[in-house]
């Protein structure tokens, strides 16, 4: 836990300001949007979901709406016909489980049994749920994606081959209160040091407590990376913005 704590503390001084509230936003935008989110950029993915409001509207309206309507409304995204067949599914089934298209209910429900609760969808897993509970119910989770799994085994908090291993394996060393703000810092500093590729070891703040073993090789490359652009990892911090 207090290597977790300095991890933070020097995250905050590399990112002074950032400071994240848990949005309420709509949960059901919050799904919808995180599944939206798999396997592309952030940017196109809240393309999909602007285009799936805009162009067809209400979620009522998407339930009936033909499957080529919500194709055509969120190929910008990929995965067409996995993500419109999801999205339909999953609206049908809450329908029929609630009688209506609204995840509001799980406001009055423990973490626990909101996790309980959205496990039961098809194609619903821990990192949306987690996604839905932070962005949407204020809740303090610590949603897992490429970034998160990634810094945090580099870092050596967790050892696992996949996000939802990695989350079983770290949320529970995160002390009360700071989970969605290492989130948030894990998130920025995946995406602008600790990239997928060549990552900016030679100026990276948490070197010393870091268990990559290849930090020291990148930290010599990375004079010679100087002025090479890096494409940008997938990742749902737009989700801040749904
Ligand atoms: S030393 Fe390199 S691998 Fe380790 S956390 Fe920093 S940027 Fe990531």
């Amino acid at each position: 836990m207090n290597k977790i704590n300095n991890i933070i503390e020097l995250l905050q001084e590399e990112f002074p300001g950032l400071d994240p509230k848990p949005s309420k936003a709509d949960p059901l935008d919050i799904l919808i949007a995180t599944m939206l989110s798999q396997n592309t950029t952030d940017k196109t993915s809240y393309r999909a979901f602007m285009n799936l409001k805009n162009d067809i509207g209400i979620w009522d309206e998407v339930l009936s709406a033909p499957l080529s309507r919500i194709k055509s409304a969120i190929r910008v995204c990929g995965l067409t016909n996995q993500k419109s067949a999801a999205i339909k599914k999953l609206l049908k089934e809450l329908k029929q489980k609630q009688g209506k298209l609204s995840l509001k209910y799980l406001n009055k429900l423990s973490d626990e049994k909101i996790y309980e609760d959205l496990l039961q969808y098809d194609g619903v897993g821990l990192k949306t749920i987690s996604c839905v509970m932070a962005f949407s119910l204020g809740r303090d989770v610590f949603p897992v994606d490429t970034h998160v799994h990634r810094v945090t085994n580099r870092l050596g908090i967790a050892n696992a081959a996949t996000p939802v291993k990695t989350f079983e394996q770290v949320k529970d060393k995160i002390p009360e209160g700071k989970k969605f703000l290492f989130h948030t810092l894990l998130i920025r500093f995946g995406r602008k040091i600790c990239r997928s590729q060549n990552p900016l070891c030679g100026s990276c703040r948490l070197y010393d407590l870091c268990s990559f073993r290849e930090k020291e090789f990148y930290a010599e490359k990375q004079d010679s990376m100087k002025n090479k652009t890096v494409p940008v990892d997938n990742n749902f911090i737009i989700l801040e913005h749904v």
